[in-house]
């Protein structure tokens, strides 16, 4: 009694942080505060996300090129199958090799809306991530992280397909998996428990991803349980930007904390390229900047 949940934890967590390529050369700013900001921390990895169907294709290699370059941090480049042909992504994946990155964030990635939001493959290309897995593993030997949706894939048949998904992935060669983000601590634990049980031994990471808006969350993930005290959090909070980042902050931190009590040691967090809620969430777990050369 009296003293905080967060006092005594110890910090002995390892975390990750996703960036998505900027488009815009303020938001190149903003990204690189972002990544100087978070880089004390020192993060397993980084990742840099791939936009709808490869539109951001150059964005990403030259952004993942960057922190080659520049950091002494470990990128980790996504890349989707969809529209692409497979000597299309040999080609993405050899440049990849060749700047010296090592690890791919391997997706399937989402259909346009225009065609109905069904996914066709293209005719020369693959038809599913557990192929881009192969397909990849085959040419360089990437470190391969995968998708997990502990609530489902919105296209799954059943839980159960979904699994079995998951697991021909890691048997193709993926040696981590990063969640759909979630808000239900029972959703995901229960989750590593069935892929556990399915023989999937590799890590399961976590994807925390502070609330934003919830139109925004529901636009982005068809499945994700939005409990009832959650919503009520942030009740009265849609046009008070600053109040709501900071509930959005305690929220996800509390999230985390309870991860943390069932057992959980390394986190990701989607960033959105700002520093400071998952700054700030490290920091109520109890992690603390490294002194770094810069
Ligand atoms: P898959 O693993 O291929 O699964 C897609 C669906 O097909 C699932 O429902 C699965 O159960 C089903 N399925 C696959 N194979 C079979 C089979 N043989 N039989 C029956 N059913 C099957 N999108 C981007 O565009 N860019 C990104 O950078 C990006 N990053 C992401 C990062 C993370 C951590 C996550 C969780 C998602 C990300 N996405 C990204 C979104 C992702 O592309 C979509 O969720 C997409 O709809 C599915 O991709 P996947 O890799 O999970 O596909």
């Amino acid at each position: 009694p009296g003293v905080s949940p967060y006092a005594e934890l110890p910090g002995d967590i390892a975390v990750s942080f996703e960036f998505f390529p900027p488009k815009t050369e303020k938001m190149e700013a903003q990204l690189w505060q972002a990544i100087a900001d978070l880089a004390p921390l020192s993060p397993s990895f980084v990742s840099v996300t791939y936009g709808a169907g490869g539109t951001t294709r150059e964005r990403t290699h030259a952004t993942v090129a960057r922190i080659v370059r520049e950091t002494n941090l470990a990128p980790a480049a996504h890349l989707t199958c969809i529209a692409a042909s497979k000597a299309e992504i040999a080609d993405i994946a050899d440049q990849y090799w060749q700047a010296g990155v090592r690890h791919i964030v391997a997706l399937r990635g989402d259909p346009p809306p225009a065609d109905g939001g069904r996914f066709v493959p293209h005719p020369e290309g693959y038809a599913s991530a557990a192929e881009l897995v192969a397909g990849l593993k085959h040419q360089h030997d990437f470190e391969i992280s995968v998708a997990a949706y502990p609530e489902i894939h919105p296209e799954a048949v059943s839980a159960q397909h979904d699994l079995d998904n998951l697991k021909r992935k890691i048997d193709a060669g993926a040696t981590r998996a990063i969640t759909q983000f979630f808000y239900s601590t029972d959703a995901y634990l229960r989750f590593l428990d069935k892929a556990l049980a399915a023989g999937i031994e590799t890590p399961i990471l976590p994807g925390i991803m502070p609330v934003t808006n919830f139109a925004a969350i529901r636009r982005m993930s068809g499945n994700t349980e939005i409990p009832d005290w959650l919503v009520t959090m942030f009740e009265g909070l849609d046009d008070r930007p600053g109040p709501r980042a900071l509930v959005a902050a305690v929220a996800a931190a509390d999230l985390c904390r309870r991860l943390y009590e069932g057992g959980v040691r390394d986190f990701h967090f989607y960033t959105l390229n700002r520093a400071e809620q998952a700054y700030a969430i490290c920091q109520l777990l109890g992690l603390r900047p490294q002194e770094i050369t810069p």
